[in-house]
């Protein structure tokens, strides 16, 4: 038999190696950016236009390279920044292994133009699909530029898999604060599509935070510092008043790399605890610094996580210091999260919900009242059980399916299991309804719990005041037939450059839930009116949180833009509804709960009810 192994050309193995490197415009621009940071570059600006699809070009002042060093920095494993296998234990340059920019050219069109101080004249070069199709000489600042263009035009199945351009421009944007982060010291800017989006010039910390996430940053901004033998910590924490609902601006750099850590990020919350909701976010940009050979930044290849050689140390430390940074400056655990309960907003909301299924030309979409179908009063007990029926997913599915990453605080717990623990709570209660009556009783100011035919039902309220208000939302967007509630005063909104570009782009479907606002000035509006539906007080909380939650649904569920607003919408406006436990308005909530299309489930699939079987209730009282 013939001998059949041979090596693979380059052109292939790079493109082996540039799957794992290169997984969407992002890490083009992170690897860019990083080598531009690790030449020591003063600024760095940074183009992309189609968010990134077409083109990405990073241009540094940094100490460039030589005609040699530019031919060979696109062969695998050409780096300049490590030389012998002890270098490995002491990194300290954002790349080392040779890899990205000859996976990058195996991918791309690529061209890079360079000069370095002391030569007269810079190289360009032009590589497509790792062959070199042109190289010479060039005048030129000194420096680096490349250009990276028509990414993935050969390998068509990862291109046609590449998300919509929002998508995408939220990771380079994410990759881009995160690294003009870690190096306030260079001079950042981002240009998308021919507009200038940050312009961040050398600087403070402080500032670049501010410049990154808008000027409201100013004052809520926290030192944080800590120092022991081996570690140090340093960075800002966000003001406790200012936590937010979704986790968004929460940075770890360790010796100025971003990582990613679920354990360390719980020993921020933990520090946070009793000053905040168990479901809000505190804001941080916290460095660590310590020994390389301590950690290892080698465990991904695309080196956001890390491990620690004593992690349970570098927790504690980190949670003392926020700790300690909260308590210097005086927030002392005092806010009482419980006790401003106003049972007024909920009636406001099923008025609302009254008038609508009434109106025949309302024009609310989806949100159908049986009423109106069968013109007498609504008959949901028959109902549930043919809604149960009809989704023929699984919770678990449909959360797999739709929730990747959406929201963590939903309990896993087995239904059953739930059930259990409603079950013996109700058993212990003097408000349980006793038979005979059906009408609904609150527990616990939030469930609402219903005899029914075959047991006892318990309704999560606010998640059912979701799935209404999503399919109120839906309707609304799509028939553009939002009300709007005038504000007294006109209230300002400086918005961060990303958020602010994003309002734009959102403006007619925020218009058409009812909001008003206009431009003013560079990045604010001013926000006219609210919709009419929405019981809340704060204008700009309300707009930002909006915003906030729709980013998240956006990129993480990849839903179009109408869902994923009435999605955010609808959940921010339910976490605000208070509920009341008058007997009328629970009644209520559950027709129009029942009247919904998918009752069962929130928009991310989290269930709204659960039904205590009787023939569980029975069990439970079996002599054993
Ligand atoms: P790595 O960064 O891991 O060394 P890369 O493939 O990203 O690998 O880059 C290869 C080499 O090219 C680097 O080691 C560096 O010497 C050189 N290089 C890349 N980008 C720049 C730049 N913007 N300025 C100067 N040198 C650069
Ligand atoms: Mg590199």
């Amino acid at each position: 038999m013939p001998d059949i192994i041979h090596l693979l050309p380059d052109a292939i193995a790079n493109q082996i190696a540039a799957g794992e490197v290169v997984q969407r415009p992002a890490s083009v621009v992170k690897e860019l950016l990083e080598n531009s940071v690790d030449a020591g570059s003063a600024k760095i600006q940074l183009i992309v236009s189609d968010a990134g699809k077409n083109l990405i070009q990073v241009i540094d002042d940094g100490k460039g390279m030589s005609e040699t060093d530019a031919r060979m920095s696109f062969e695998r494993h050409a780096t300049s920044k490590i030389r012998k296998s002890e270098d490995l234990f002491n990194i300290l340059t954002m790349g080392f292994r040779g890899e990205a920019l000859a996976s990058i050219a195996a991918v791309a069109r690529v061209e890079l133009k360079t000069k370095t101080t002391d030569a007269e004249l810079g190289s360009s070069i032009i590589i497509e699909a790792s062959e070199v199709k042109s190289q010479g000489p060039d005048s030129m600042n000194q420096g680096t530029t490349l250009s990276v263009k028509n990414l993935f035009y050969n390998v068509p199945a990862r291109r046609n898999f590449l998300k919509s351009n929002s998508v995408e421009m939220r990771h380079i944007i994410d990759e881009f604060q995160r690294i003009s982060l870690a190096n306030p010291q260079i001079g950042f800017s981002l240009i998308q599509n021919d507009k200038e989006v940050y312009n961040a010039p050398a600087g403070k910390l402080s500032q670049r935070i501010v410049h990154l996430f808008g000027k409201n940053y100013q004052t809520q901004l926290i030192t944080c510092q800590e120092e022991t033998e081996w570690f140090k910590v340093t960075g800002y924490i966000g003001k406790p008043e200012h936590a937010k609902k979704t986790r968004g601006e929460q940075f770890f750099f360790v010796n100025n790399r971003f990582i990613k850590s679920s354990y360390l990020n719980h020993a921020v919350q933990g520090a946070y605890e009793g000053l905040i909701k168990d479901d809000q976010h505190p804001f941080y940009t916290l460095f660590i610094e310590m020994d390389p050979a301590r950690i290892d930044i080698n465990v991904h290849p695309t080196k956001t996580e890390i491990k620690f050689e004593d992690e349970r140390s570098v927790y504690g430390i980190i949670k003392s210091a926020v700790k300690q940074a909260l308590g210097a400056h005086n927030v002392t655990p005092s806010l009482d999260f419980e006790t401003d309960v106003n049972f007024e907003n909920f009636a406001v909301h099923t008025q609302r919900f009254e008038s609508g299924a009434t109106r025949k030309d309302s024009g609310y979409g989806n949100f159908k009242s049986l009423d109106q179908k069968q013109g007498k009063s609504v008959r949901w007990e028959s109902l549930y059980e043919s809604a149960i029926n009809e989704s023929s997913l699984s919770p678990a599915e449909i959360r797999q399916e739709e929730m990747a990453g959406f929201d963590q605080s939903i309990p896993d717990e087995p239904r059953e299991k739930v059930q259990m623990e409603i079950a013996s709570t109700l058993s212990s209660s003097h408000d349980a309804p006793t038979s005979g009556t059906s009408d609904p009783v609150l527990m616990h100011e939030k469930y609402v719990m219903k005899q029914v035919k075959s047991g006892v039902m318990i309704l999560d309220a606010t998640l059912a005041h979701e799935r209404i208000l999503y399919e109120n939302y839906l309707g609304t967007l799509e028939n553009k037939t939002g009300m709007t509630q005038k504000s007294l005063f006109p209230v300002s909104l400086d918005l961060s450059p990303a958020d602010f570009s994003l309002v734009m782009e959102l403006e007619k479907e925020i218009m058409a839930l009812g909001f008003e606002f206009e431009v003013f000035g560079d990045k604010s509006i001013a926000i006219n009116g609210v919709p009419a539906d929405v019981q809340h007080i704060n204008e700009k909380e309300l707009f930002e949180g909006l915003i906030e939650q729709f980013k998240y649904n956006k990129s993480e569920l990849s839903l179009n833009t109408q869902e994923s607003i009435a999605r955010a919408m609808a959940k921010r406006s339910a976490s605000r509804t208070k509920i009341s436990k008058e007997t009328l308005e629970l009644k209520t909530l559950i027709d129009r709960l029942f009247a919904c299309s998918q009752p069962n489930y929130t928009p991310n699939g989290t269930p709204t009810f659960v039904i205590l079987g009787l023939e569980k209730i029975v069990e439970f009282f079996k002599y054993k």
